[in-house]
This record gives structure tokens, sequence and C-alpha cells, in this order.
């Protein structure tokens, strides 16, 4: 195991020589090693789009007279700045999210609301698919938390469902509530996720096919920016998947309770 530091010493006991085996794995560490794994995935995921801007520009300042070979340059130009773009906002977002363990002020949110708002993002670009995202009624369930951040985590769980479904399918997205536990699931008829890669989705910048995620445009970073969103609720985020038929991904949050919000406050002053 790569993350195990192990010790070696050879120590006197009695008229005995022994062989000490000792293993440092302290949270310091770890949380090191987490940041510098982050760095280096962050190294790796830019260098190419840079690369690929440098040999736009120059291979734009050679075309200069073929004007229809300089609107194909400057159109890929644009493409690999805005992924730079999305992958800089995203890493930005992440770490913001990461270094906040929990909510500086939890505030009561309507879930209703959020789901809303989250498929209200995604309505152009799932119209275009001709995919419809259907929820249902109302809820009425309650969470404290921060709302635009709540949004943003499931706009992008409405957000996957729209790039990896066929045309003219469905999504359903709906919230149930009991036993305090408030669960929003996001419901596709996508090409589903192999068993082996359900567990690392959620990781930072995995993607299962990484050339055929490139194409949607992603980075890898949208599930571990809403495990993140969801831990610092108090909550989590699971996924059900089978190949061929499709996905859901349930967050589950602590329902809006006095209890619930004099942990997360004392979580916060922690
Ligand atoms: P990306 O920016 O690549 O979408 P995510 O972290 O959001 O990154 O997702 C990681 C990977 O998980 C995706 O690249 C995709 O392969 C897979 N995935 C996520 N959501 C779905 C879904 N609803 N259906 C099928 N595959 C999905």
């Amino acid at each position: 195991d790569a993350n195990v530091f192990l010790f070696v010493r050879i120590a006197r006991i009695g008229s005995r020589f022994v062989l000490l085996l000792a293993e440092d794995r302290t949270e310091a560490y770890r949380l090191d090693e987490v940041r510098r794994d982050f760095v280096a995935n962050i190294s790796h995921e830019l260098k190419t789009p840079i690369g690929a801007v440098g040999l736009l520009a120059d291979a734009l300042q050679a075309a200069s007279d073929d004007p229809e070979q300089v609107r194909r340059f400057a159109k890929r130009l644009t493409k690999e700045s805005d992924r730079l773009a999305r992958i800089t906002k995203e890493i930005i977002e992440l770490s913001r999210l990461q270094a906040a363990d929990a909510l500086a002020k939890p505030e009561l949110v309507d879930i209703d609301d959020v789901v809303a708002a989250a498929i209200d993002h995604n309505r152009v670009a799932a119209d275009k698919l001709g995919i419809s995202i259907v929820s249902g009624g109302d809820s009425g369930a309650q969470v404290y938390g921060d709302e635009p951040i709540l949004v943003a985590a499931l706009q992008n769980l409405i957000t996957n469902a729209v790039q990896y479904s066929p045309e003219r399918s469905r999504i359903g997205v709906g919230v149930t509530n009991s036993d305090g536990i408030v669960e929003i699931s996001v419901t596709d008829q996508g090409a589903g996720i192999a068993e082996e890669d359900l567990e690392r989705v959620f990781e930072r910048f995995y993607r299962v096919d990484p050339a055929r995620a490139r194409n949607t445009g992603g980075t890898g970073l949208g599930l571990s920016i809403v495990k993140h969103v969801v831990q610092n609720h108090g909550g989590d985020v699971r996924v059900w998947s089978q190949v061929g038929r499709g996905s859901t991904f349930t967050i589950r949050l602590p329902e809006a309770s006095s209890a619930t919000l004099a942990s997360m406050s004392e979580s916060a002053a922690a």
C-alpha cells in the first residue's frame, strides 16, 4: 500500500536483536498526501488544454492568409480556453468546499425550491436533446444549509443525467422525506455505470471513459463537488446503476430540526 510509511528499526531487547516494523499513517500525513495528489492531478489535467492552446495559437499564426483555416483554429482555441476556464472554476470550487468542514451559517432551505432551480438550470440543454425532466409534487421537505450550494450540487447530478442519456429519454427527480432523512434522487435512462467504476466516480478527475467523457466537456470534478457539498451538510450521496438501464444518484440530508441545527453549528464552531 503506497499510502503507508513503514519504519524499520533494529532494536535490542535483553540479549536479542529484533526487527521492529512501525506504520505511520497519521491524519496530517494523509491530508498532506491528498493535497499533493490533488496538485499532481491538477497539473496533469491542465497540461493537455494548455498545450493545445499553444499549438493552436502557432497554427493560427501560420494560417493567417487562409480565412477558412483561421476560422477553424480560432473556434478550437475558444473551445480549449472554455475548457480551461471550466476546469479552473471547478478546482477553485472544490478546494473552497474542501477547506470548509462545516457550513458557516446554515439557513432553512426548502428542498422543493432547490429542485426547481436545479431543473431550470438544465432545461435548455435537456430541451435541445428532447429529454424530459419530470419531478414529483411538492414534498415540503426542509433542511439546514446553503441554498445556492445545494442547488449547484443537484444541478451537477441533473447535468450528468442529461449528458450521459440518449436523446428523447426521461429523467426523474424525486424527493422523499421520512425518518428525519430527506432524499433527493435523480434517475436517468442513460448508459449506466459498470460496477467496477461505481465506487470511483466520486473521485476527483475520475471519468469512466476519458475519451468519450472529454467530448461532453466534463472535467471529472462534478461528482466530487457533489460529495463535498453533501458531506458539509451532514449527509451523503449514493449511486445505483445498471449498464444499459440507467443510473440513480441519491443525495441524503438530515431533515431540518432544532437538533440538526444544533449539531451543525457545533461542528462549525469546532
Ligand atoms: P464529468 O465532468 O466527467 O461528468 P463527474 O465527476 O460529474 O465528471 O462524473 C464522473 C464520471 O462518472 C463521468 O465522466 C461519467 O463517466 C460518469 N457518470 C456520472 N454521472 C453519470 C450518469 N448519470 N450516467 C452515466 N455515467 C455517469
